[in-house]
């Protein structure tokens, strides 16, 4: 049987796995019982989510952009 606590690298590779696919409920479970507990790994949930949305807004604000090429 898996153990119910997880480190804080497991921790950051669900957060990480969950931005590209979302987790199995056991995991999440396993995931936010973590958190709950551990301020740094709260953080770098923070930082995530901070960095995806600079990314969407980049990405929305880009299109049409063009951007210069090394050859021009
Ligand atoms: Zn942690």
């Amino acid at each position: 049987m898996k153990s119910l606590d997880i480190t804080c690298r497991q921790s950051s590779l669900l957060l990480m796995q969950d931005a590209d696919e979302p987790n199995s409920l056991f995991a999440q479970w396993r995931l936010n019982r973590h958190l709950v507990i551990c301020s740094a790994c709260r953080c770098f949930k923070g930082n995530l989510t901070l960095m995806k949305q600079a990314t969407e807004r980049w990405r929305k604000e880009s299109i049409g952009f063009n951007f210069p090429t090394s050859s021009q």
